[in-house]
């Protein structure tokens, strides 16, 4: 089947987003970098590129605290490589495939980070026990089936995009997880909520407290704790000497 068409990337009344640019992915890579969300050369961070021709990605066999400018590819809406020296990450149509679909999503990460890859691997539901579960749950987080290869244009990727449907992010049995935001900055907000939010359900076991619903949705739409502000802390504490070189 060939790839999902991406019309939607210029369609006119978009949400007005914040720009990206090649620097800030290279600062969302090493916020999650600092933030040990990352395993060796594995993962990506993309955003949608503001023409709406295709989108920015980090390279194939790149860590993400090494990342530079130079490392960041932009390919179209069939994968292929438009501009950059390198090819792209090797499941950059997991996330072609979200923005095809996803008009509102911007931005898309994936890890393979430890403790939500553990989490994946369990049949339990994951429930708000702290501020960051708040941001992802209820409803129960989406979770995909195993998929054998997941990042090439095959019926299993887009079988993810399904399971994500409308929600932030998505778990993925196997694998690691993702999440989309309109930036890159709630994106990787979430990425270290749901990695924390799996690390403490998984600590907590099998009898645990969860926040009911109510208290849920007050904290989901507080001001102190929208993933904008972590995202503004994230950067302060993270060292940014590779992209501030450039
Ligand atoms: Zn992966």
């Amino acid at each position: 089947m060939p790839p999902t068409e991406l019309a939607s990337f210029s369609a006119a009344g978009e949400r007005d987003v914040e720009l990206v640019t090649l620097s800030e992915i290279v600062r969302t890579c090493r916020v999650l970098h600092a933030a040990n969300l990352t395993t060796t050369v594995w993962g990506f961070v993309a955003a949608r590129h503001a023409s709406g021709g295709g989108i920015w990605v980090t390279r194939d066999n790149v860590g993400f605290d090494e990342v530079n400018i130079d490392d960041i590819v932009l390919v179209s809406s069939k994968g292929e490589l438009v501009q950059g020296d390198f090819e792209p990450d090797s499941e950059q149509a997991l996330a072609i495939e979200v923005m095809a679909s996803r008009r509102d999503v911007q931005a898309v990460i994936h890890v393979h980070s430890l403790h939500a890859t553990a989490f994946a691997a369990t049949n339990r539901a994951l429930h708000a026990i702290s501020h960051e579960g708040c941001h992802l749950v209820p409803p129960d987080i989406a979770r995909s089936r195993f998929l054998d290869d997941p990042g090439t244009w095959t019926d299993e990727g887009r079988e993810l995009v399904s399971s994500l449907g409308q929600r932030n992010s998505i778990l993925m049995p196997g694998h690691g997880l993702i999440t989309v935001a309109e930036t890159l900055g709630e994106a990787a907000a979430l990425a270290v909520y749901l990695e924390k939010a799996c690390r403490l359900q998984l600590l907590a076991g099998m009898d645990f407290y969860a926040i009911p619903d109510a208290e849920v949705m007050k904290k989901r739409s507080g001001q102190l704790s929208r993933p904008r502000l972590s995202w503004e802390y994230l950067q302060r504490v993270t060292p940014l000497t590779r992209e501030e070189s450039v």
